[in-house]
């Protein structure tokens, strides 16, 4: 008999099987369909020996402390800060835009007061900001936006960014001054041995069992257990009772070049070209040497493994009915991107799982064949 049967082998299954083994000694039964561990944050090493993320890049970034040391006591950690150039019109330009990307953009010398006017003088005031539009339109204006922004989105999203939650964009800052880091947070650092190496540490305890290639359903009947912890798709479980959640998937082309830099940062966005939205070179992430080097391009797609959920308001009011079932559930836990419908990076899929953790163990736990 298992505790716990935990559907999802990636961040938020993961984090929840090593909890409730390593501090309340439960026995866990973790299953994944896939034929790996790590969920989307799977990482490994190609025919080629370098060490490439099958499901497209994922660099850790946070500004929880609590999230950061969770996660070192499974890994140590490799400084990394994340870059990203832009290619628009010809150039290619620091993303998230900033002093430099004007300046090269444009050919001009602003300061970064300047700059401040110069968005100032193109932004367009909104009275209230509700659309992936609102948000860089009334920081800087029209002509960026739509070199940047709006075509990437339209691409990746497969709607017009009026349609989409301002949330979405307003991931992308922008800024007056030179940093052209992608992120600011105070954490950012790579698993210095890989993510799949940080998962192998979490799941390595003798009460906890790793079954891969099977769905939940195929054992949940024969397989005892007490509670479940669910990372799946939220509509999948309830069979679609309501309807399908949008979720956008992405064609992930992997290519390895003989060469042994192929582009001049970790990540190139292409907004207006091709059909793919971005290139990554894996080398620049994991710090890797080697003569050869590994891309991946992703081309978004509607069908599919489902990657993203698409924040807009007619879907949240969908999820808000899946919620409401999976609230009134008993003795199943949905945690993470899929099974609450979030758009979460890593680390707020990790602190979501603890703050699942830190109130499984303030009740009784439930047993169904009781
Ligand atoms: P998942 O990793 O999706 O794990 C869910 C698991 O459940 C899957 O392995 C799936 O196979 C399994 N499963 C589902 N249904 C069943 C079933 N019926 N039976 C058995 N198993 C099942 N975050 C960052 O912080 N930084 C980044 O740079 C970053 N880049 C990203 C790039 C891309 C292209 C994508 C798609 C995501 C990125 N993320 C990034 C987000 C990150 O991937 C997620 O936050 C995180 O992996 C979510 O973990 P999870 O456990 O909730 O879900
Ligand atoms: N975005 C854009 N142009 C860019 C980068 C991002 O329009 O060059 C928009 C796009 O809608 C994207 C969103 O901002 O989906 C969030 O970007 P992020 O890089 O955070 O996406 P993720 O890494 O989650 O795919």
């Amino acid at each position: 008999m298992f505790d716990y049967l935990i559907v999802g082998a990636g961040f938020s299954g993961s984090v929840l099987a090593e909890r409730l083994a390593s501090q309340l000694g439960k026995k866990v039964l973790v299953c994944d369909r896939r034929n790996h561990i790590g969920g989307n944050a799977y990482d490994h090493y190609n025919d080629a020996g370098i060490l490439v993320h099958k499901y497209g890049p994922h660099i850790f970034h946070t500004n929880s402390r609590d999230v950061f040391e969770y996660l070192s006591n499974f890994t140590e950690w490799r400084r990394y800060e994340h870059r990203v150039l832009a290619s628009v019109d010809g150039q290619l330009v620091p993303m998230p835009i900033n002093l430099d990307t004007i300046n090269k953009l444009y050919g001009l010398n602003l300061t970064s007061f300047e700059l401040n006017d110069f968005f100032a003088s193109v932004a367009e005031p909104k009275e209230s900001i509700r659309t992936s539009e609102d948000v860089v339109v009334s920081k800087v204006g029209r002509e960026l936006y739509e070199k940047f922004f709006r075509n990437y989105t339209i691409k990746q999203w497969g709607i017009d960014p009026s349609e989409l939650d301002k949330s979405v964009t307003a991931r992308v800052p922008t800024r007056t001054n030179r940093d052209d880091r992608y992120f600011t947070d105070t954490y950012q650092a790579m698993p210095l041995h890989g993510f799949t190496r940080m998962f192998e540490n979490m799941l390595s305890h003798p009460n906890i069992k790793v079954m891969l290639n099977v769905d939940y359903r195929e054992i949940q009947k024969m397989i005892p257990f007490k509670e479940m912890i669910y990372s799946g798709p939220v509509d999948e479980f309830f069979d679609y009772r309501y309807g399908k959640l949008p979720y956008r998937s992405l064609d992930f082309k992997h290519e390895t070049l003989n060469e042994s830099v192929h582009q001049p940062a970790a990540v190139v966005n292409y907004p207006n070209e091709h059909l793919y939205t971005r290139v990554t070179e894996f080398k620049y992430l994991t710090g890797q040497e080697h003569t050869k080097t590994s891309l991946v391009y992703e081309y978004p797609k509607a069908e599919g493994d489902p990657y993203y959920p698409v924040p807009r308001p007619e879907n949240a009011e969908l999820y808000k009915q899946y919620k409401a079932l999976a609230d009134s559930t008993p003795g199943v836990h949905f945690v993470g991107r899929l099974a609450t419908y979030k758009y979460y990076n890593m680390d707020q899929v990790v602190a979501q799982a603890l703050s699942v953790y830190a109130k499984i163990t303030e009740r009784p736990s439930w047993h169904p064949e009781e």
